[in-house]
């Protein structure tokens, strides 16, 4: 048969008769992107995804069953072919039913694989575990032990009886792996690049942490003794104690990182010094500057973060008999129970918010109550004055909620005649940390209201080669923010040093299932019993109050294993392949553009070898003409009218019976994740563990 010549984005090509405009692309190596098209299978030209513009039509034309013809010009990639594939991909979101990324997930900052990590717990493998969590996080057990969690209020868990105990999981991960020989990632050879470090804090040492995997070369320079930052000097031993910290600054030493410490930035090195002698620099020196109480006296008042640092250094100043602390961070609750454990003194903690407005964790201000922490809410201090050069006068002025500010708290208004005054030994002025920005300006960076300004997504500064992340850049934060600032600025450090664009790490598209109604919590905790959230065995009381020694003490492995089984693995089954989410993230899609009412969630887990969620289903078909095609005796069809469309086994069977044969098949070709393997997850291993281990344990019936 004469062949047919035609053009494909300015490229001839000459294919046998009857081939399609798809086949003739690929044949050229240009990939159409298609969601219903299976190769040997009749075409569906369902999706529209795999639309072209051909010279001559009007309209755009789905290349999956176009004849290829004599003369025809193609084009694949033109505006109007992304914009209608982008059009596409959105009615197909429009109603879907999945979330790709579990919602505990969603909420860490260092968008942890935590359904992935907490599984390898739940199968006793503490080592997988580690290497699914450094993949995302260094400082695993210090950040367990410290982390406000913000993954547990988004766990689903929430809903059904309370969200599971992720910190305290990776916090027993990094304790118990190895016994003594933990898990130390594989590194790339030597690239003979070297990087620079300013500051070994939480930012600092993850950014080297994943730099040294990538075979760079680096030092980390820092002003202190000892590496750790204010998980070091900020943080008291009894919510996080130095050897745990100490034990995963030595699998940083172990992956190869050089140390000068004792060196400031501003004193004994430059900027320029750095970028001389190194090939990329990398900001990380916090936000250091205690800031002060802005009222009369405050030079009589001990900053938060020198009284904590004193007392890691185990030169704790004397504090007297009384001592107020101001301020509701975790600056404050650190200061007041540590005051409280150097003994002989009554400690108060005076905020001008109200409780529920405090920015540090409830579980803190509880504790420090139960250790004999007094508190005074809705105060503010007016004036410091030296009564006899050894006690201090603090005059204070009561305040009242005002109007709502730009984050939706409320402004506390003083009230006009309520000042009243407090005699003490000792104030301690814990109102937070900024950015000493003077030295970077001079340095020639550019800097914003909070610290150094760098690139969002790349963490780049003005000057190129140099890049900061963490407290130096967003102001006093938190921990796990400057960790993944760290390894984000890796990404992109590595990609400066390796002469490619410098685009950060890359962005990960999702759709997410908010909310869930009624129904749909039902359909998931369906066969899930109730179950508590394992409790965190403590130190005795008395043990607290006279001593800095941990107070949390650990999960054993039994609890360990017991709370990862209460984990229902949220999050898609194939968020890692699933051809709509990677053609979403291609094209930008915005899944809420042609939003409406979605369908509702419903899993069908009849299949001993895979699992089906039609509110995933596209409705591309290729399920059924992979059954019909093998001749299964039953198959699948679409059934149903309008909204209720679907893909199902007909007159009513099990979906076992419809693909008997081709199950495996069909979810391998499904292109999202509807039809899905049945792959070990936590919620397959707590059915055999269930059998294994009694009634004790949480059910999936
Ligand atoms: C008392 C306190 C309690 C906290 N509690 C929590 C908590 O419970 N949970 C939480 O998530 N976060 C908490 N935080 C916040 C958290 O500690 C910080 O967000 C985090 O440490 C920031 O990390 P970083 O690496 O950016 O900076 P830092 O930890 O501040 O580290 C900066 C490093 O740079 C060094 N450095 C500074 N200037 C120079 C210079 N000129 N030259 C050389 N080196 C320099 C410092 O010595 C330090 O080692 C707390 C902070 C404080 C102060
Ligand atoms: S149950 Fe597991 S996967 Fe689901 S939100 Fe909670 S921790 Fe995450
Ligand atoms: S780092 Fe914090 S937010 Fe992320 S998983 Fe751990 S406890 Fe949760
Ligand atoms: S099917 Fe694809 S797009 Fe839908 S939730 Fe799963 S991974 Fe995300």
């Amino acid at each position: 048969m004469n062949p047919v010549f035609l053009t494909i984005d300015n490229r001839r090509t000459q294919v046998a008769r009857g081939t399609t405009v798809l086949e003739a692309a690929e044949g050229l190596g240009i990939r159409i992107p298609t969601m219903c098209h299976v190769k040997g299978l009749e075409p569906a030209t369902s999706c529209f995804v795999c639309a072209v513009q051909i010279e001559g039509r009007r309209t755009l034309t789905p290349a999956c069953g176009m004849p290829a013809s004599d003369g025809m010009v193609v084009r694949t990639d033109t505006e109007d072919v992304r914009r209608a594939r982008k059009i596409a991909l959105e009615l197909l979101l429009s109603d879907h039913a999945g979330e790709c990324v579990a919602p505990c997930a969603a909420r860490c900052p260092a968008d942890l694989d935590i359904p992935g990590f907490v599984y390898e717990i739940a199968a006793g493998s503490v080592r997988q575990s580690m290497e699914v969590i450094n993949r995302r996080l260094a400082l695993p057990g210090s950040l367990g032990r410290i982390c406000p969690r913000l993954c547990e209020h988004g766990c689903r868990r929430c809903e059904h009886d309370q969200g599971l105990a992720i910190g305290a999981l990776h916090r027993y991960a990094a304790d118990v792996d190895g016994g003594g020989k933990p898990y130390v990632p594989a590194k790339a050879p030597p690239t003979g690049k070297s990087v620079a470090i300013a500051g070994a804090g939480p930012a600092g040492l993850s950014a080297a942490f994943y730099l040294l995997q990538k075979g760079h070369d680096c030092t980390l320079f820092d002003a202190a003794k000892a590496a750790g930052g204010m998980l070091r000097y900020g943080i008291p031993a009894y919510r996080l104690p130095k050897d745990a910290l100490d034990a995963e600054i030595a699998l940083i030493s172990q992956l190869g990182a050089r140390w000068r410490m004792d060196e400031r930035w501003g004193r004994d090195f430059s900027l320029a010094s750095l970028r001389r002698d190194h090939d990329a620099v990398f900001l990380a020196t916090g936000a250091q500057q205690a800031q002060g109480l802005q009222c009369e006296g405050e030079e009589l008042a001990l900053p938060g973060i020198e009284f904590l640092e004193q007392v890691a250094k185990d030169h704790s100043p004397r504090l007297g008999s009384s001592v107020l602390v101001i301020g509701g961070g975790n600056t404050a609750m650190d200061c007041a129970r540590s005051a409280i454990r150097l003994g002989g003194c009554s400690v108060k903690v005076l905020y001008r918010r109200t409780r529920n407005e405090m920015p540090c964790l409830m579980e803190e201000v509880e504790g420090a109550e139960a250790e004999g922490v007094e508190f005074d809410f809705l105060v503010s201090p007016v004036r410091l004055e030296s009564t006899d050069g050894r006690r201090i006068l603090l005059t204070c002025r009561r305040m009242k909620p005002g109007e709502p500010d730009a984050s939706g708290r409320r402004i506390p208004v003083p009230v006009e005649g309520s000042d009243f005054s407090l005699e003490c030994s000792t104030v301690i002025a814990a109102t937070g940390q900024s950015v000493e920005r003077t030295l970077a300006e001079r340095e020639g960076l550019r800097v914003t209201t909070w610290g150094i300004a760098a690139d969002e997504r790349t963490l780049a500064t003005n000057i190129p080669g140099v890049f900061a992340g963490g407290d130096a850049v967003l102001g006093a934060d938190l921990a796990v923010r400057a960790v993944a600032a760290g390894r984000i600025a890796a990404a992109s450090i590595h990609q400066y040093l390796s002469g490619e664009p410098v685009v950060g790490e890359p962005s990960q598209w999702g759709i997410a299932m908010q909310p869930v109604d009624e129904l749909e919590r039902a359909e998931i905790f369906r066969a899930i019993e109730k179950a508590a959230r394992i409790r965190m065995p403590e130190i005795g009381h008395t043990q607290r109050l006279t001593s800095f020694a941990e107070i949390e003490k650990g999960l054993t492995e039994e609890d360990a294993r017991r709370e990862a089984l209460r984990c229902i693995s949220c999050g898609c089954r194939k968020a890692d392949c699933c051809e709509l989410r990677g053609l979403a993230t291609e094209y930008q899609v915005d899944p809420y553009r042609f939003a409406g009412e979605r369908r509702r969630f419903s899993q069908d887990n009849s299949h001993p070898e895979i699992i089906y969620e039609p509110g995933k289903c596209i409705l591309c078909g290729v399920c059924v003409r992979i059954a019909g095609e093998a001749g299964e005796p039953f198959g699948l069809s679409i059934v149903g009218r309008g909204f209720e469309v679907a893909v199902a086994a007909p007159f009513g069977l099990p979906l076992a019976e419809g693909l008997r044969y081709t199950a495996v098949q069909c979810a391998e070709a499904c292109p999202s994740g509807a039809l899905a393997l049945r792959t070990a997850r936590a919620c397959d291993l707590r059915c055999g563990a269930a059998v294994a281990a009694g009634p004790d344990l949480v059910r999936l019936v």
